[in-house]
């Protein structure tokens, strides 16, 4: 079924689609968790190692293949290589979709990524015990590469789609070991020539809901198992570089040292001093020392910030202010001082009506759902350049995320469950 394109590409918008296996009982929520559980899991961390084209990404594909056939759903993969479990006419208008992603960072929890596909299948399962009769196409997916843990770039397959990422550059993506991101797909089995804009395919989507576990302790403090998210924070990364003398640690006077040490530790108290001033964060969390000496006063320490604020506004101001303290700082020690800002990723802000749609929906019966912003990126955020999106919160005890602590109760995962059915009832079964 796929043609060629022009450019001799592998046209995505109409791939092949598995025949539907037959259908047997699909897992409910407890027991898909269960199964996915394992996979990809590092016994000595207890963190997931969920990278992308690995074997460990494999396992998690195949075990979303899985739940798709266990459901008689139309499984597909687009020329990205994200994944879509249909339930209806996948080449329909206005379809409706939710899911997440399946990758990990490393050592990263069960729930960032997971809870939104786990929940999805659920929350499907759950309309067709409600008996609602869908009447629009709706899907479920999985975004290829959504933490960007292998290749340093995050939501490629989200990317890619929205047309947020040219080809040429992916195919620039290297790896630690100097692999291509190409060459990682080839080696998965997956065709990288197609890869490329997928419009035809998202321009007949009509709503993208993603449910993802909360990375931060909004809800714990206000005792809400669910919400709704506002905005993404606008944030960037930016590599400081400062430049200053290898020397002795030994025979070294200190009046006769440019340690570029002393101002890299004088930015990161500026950092984190500014971003509590402006209610925005700041971190240095990289830091690469040459020749890397314990005897030996660096003459190069190369740090990496990353910031996020509410508002453009706000990132730049303690942006500039960071960037004027490590100015300063170098200057007092006689060391030399660049920085380049590697990536940067606007303001999302969520649709306000089906945000709204949202908020009705959830606050039957239940009070108001909270509404709150986020600081970390998702598949979401990109792709609402092109479709409407919205995203739904689950309750994170203790805020932590990206590690092995990240948890959910149970209780609040079913609620996510429900709120997820309540809202893909909403907009593709009335
Ligand atoms: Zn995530």
């Amino acid at each position: 079924m796929s043609g060629r394109t022009p450019d001799g590409a592998t046209a995505g918008a109409e791939p092949a689609l598995a025949p539907a296996a037959p259908s047997r009982t699909p897992d409910d929520f407890d027991r898909m968790w269960d199964t996915l559980a394992p996979l990809g899991r590092d016994k000595d961390s207890g963190g997931y190692r969920r990278f992308a084209w690995t074997d460990a990404d494999r396992d998690v594909r195949d075990w979303f293949r899985g739940q798709a056939a266990d459901r008689g759903l139309a499984y597909e993969e687009d020329r990205n290589g994200n994944q879509w479990a249909w339930l209806g006419d996948p080449g329909g208008r206005d379809a409706v979709v939710t899911g997440s992603h399946l990758d990990s960072v490393p050592d990263g929890g069960a729930f960032d990524g997971p809870l939104g596909v786990v929940t999805a299948f659920a929350a499907l399962d759950a309309l067709r015990e409600r008996g609602a009769a869908p009447r629009k196409p709706l899907a479920i997916t999985n975004f290829a590469d959504e933490e960007g843990a292998r290749f340093g770039l995050a939501c490629v397959g989200s990317r890619l789609s929205a047309g947020a990422l040219t080809k040429e550059a992916a195919f620039a993506l290297r790896d630690a070991d100097g692999v291509s991101l190409p060459r990682a797909m080839e080696r998965a089995g997956f065709d990288p020539d197609a890869i490329g804009a997928d419009h035809a395919r998202l321009d007949r989507v009509s709503a993208y809901v993603e449910l993802h576990v909360e990375q931060g302790r909004a809800l714990d403090l206000t005792g809400d198992p669910v919400g709704i998210a506002s905005a993404i924070w606008p944030h960037g990364r930016w590599r400081f570089d400062w430049r200053g003398e290898a020397n002795h640690a030994g025979t070294t006077r200190l009046a006769d040292r440019r340690d570029p040490m002393l101002p890299y530790a004088e930015t990161v108290l500026a950092a984190r001093r500014e971003a509590a001033l402006a209610r925005a964060v700041a971190t240095f969390g990289k830091l690469h020392v040459v020749p890397g000496g314990v005897n030996a006063i660096p003459s190069l320490v190369r740090g990496w910030l990353d910031s996020r604020a509410a508002d453009q506004e706000t990132l730049d101001t303690v942006v500039t202010a960071i960037e004027e303290a490590a100015r300063d700082a170098a200057a007092r020690e006689g060391v030399d001082l660049s920085v380049v800002r590697e990536s940067f990723t606007p303001v999302v802000e969520f649709g306000h009506a089906l945000r709204e749609e949202l908020g009705r929906v959830l606050r039957t019966g239940k009070g108001e759902v909270p509404v709150l912003p986020t600081g970390a990126g998702h598949d979401a955020g990109i792709l609402s350049a092109v479709v409407p999106t919205a995203m739904l919160f689950v309750r994170n005890p203790t805020g932590v995320s990206h590690a092995p602590a990240e948890h959910a109760e149970r209780a609040d995962c079913h609620a996510g469950v429900t709120a997820l059915a309540d809202v893909l009832e909403e907009l593709a079964c009335r």
